[in-house]
C-alpha cells in the first residue's frame, strides 16, 4: 500500500501548491482567470484528498467520507463558480487593471504542476480505476491551466484587461456545465468512491494525444 500512498500524497501536496500559488498571485494581480483556475484545482484537491483517505482509512469509513465530501464538493463548486461568473460580469462592465504577466507566468507554472501531478499518478494508475481517472483528469487540466496563460498573453499584448474576466467566465461556465452534466448523467453513482475523483470532464479529445 505504501507504494501507492506515497505518489498519491505527493500529487496532493503538489496540487495544494498549485492552488495556493494561483490564489495568491491571482489576488495580487487582480486576475480572475487565475483565481478561477485556482478554484478549479481546489475542487481537484478535495478529490485527491479523498483518494488519499481511501488508502489511509478503513474502506467503510472512507466511503462514507467520500460520499459526503463529493456531494459537498459538487454543490460548493457550482456555488463558487456562480459567484465568479457574477464577479467576471462585474469586471467586464467596470474593468480593473490586471498585471497580465502574472497569469501568463503563473499559468505556465500551474500547467507544469498539473503535468507533474499526472506524472506522479501515472506510476500507480494501474492500481485503481479511480487513480486512473485522476491521472487522465490532471492530464486534461494541463490544458485548462493554459487558459490564464492565454488571458495574460492577450492582456499584455493588446493592453486590454477585459480578456482576463472573459477567460475567467469561460472557465467558470465550463466548470459549472461539466459538473452539472456529471451530476445529471451519473446521478447516484456519483456518490460512490470510484467516481469521486473526477469532478468534471478532462477534455478527453486532448487527452488522446498523450
Ligand atoms: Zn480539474
Amino acid at each position: 500500500m505504501a507504494h501507492v500512498r506515497k505518489p498519491l500524497i505527493a500529487a496532493t501536496v503538489l496540487n495544494t501548491g498549485i492552488c495556493v500559488i494561483e490564489a495568491l498571485a491571482g489576488s495580487q494581480a487582480h486576475s480572475l482567470s487565475l483565481l478561477m483556475d485556482s478554484i478549479h484545482n481546489l475542487s481537484d484537491e478535495l478529490a485527491l484528498v479523498c483518494l488519499c483517505l481511501a488508502y489511509l482509512l478503513p474502506l467503510m469509513l472512507s466511503r462514507h467520507l467520500q460520499r459526503s465530501a463529493n456531494l459537498l464538493n459538487s454543490v460548493g463548486l457550482i456555488a463558487v463558480s456562480g459567484l465568479m461568473v457574477w464577479q467576471a460580469i462585474d469586471r467586464l462592465i467596470s474593468p480593473t487593471a490586471v498585471l497580465g504577466y502574472v497569469p501568463l507566468v503563473v499559468g505556465i507554472l500551474a500547467a507544469g504542476g498539473n503535468g507533474g501531478v499526472a506524472w506522479l499518478l501515472r506510476a500507480v494508475q494501474d492500481q485503481n480505476p479511480a487513480i486512473r481517472l485522476a491521472y487522465l483528469h490532471n492530464l486534461g487540466d494541463v490544458y485548462v491551466s493554459l487558459a490564464p496563460v492565454v488571458a495574460g498573453l492577450l492582456v499584455t499584448l493588446l493592453g486590454q484587461s477585459l480578456f482576463d474576466p472573459l477567460m475567467a467566465l469561460l472557465i467558470a461556465v465550463w466548470l459549472i456545465g461539466t459538473t452539472v452534466q456529471e451530476i445529471r448523467s451519473i446521478g447516484e453513482a456519483l456518490l460512490w468512491p470510484e467516481d469521486a475523483v473526477c469532478r468534471h470532464e478532462s477534455l478527453p479529445s486532448m487527452v488522446n494525444y498523450w
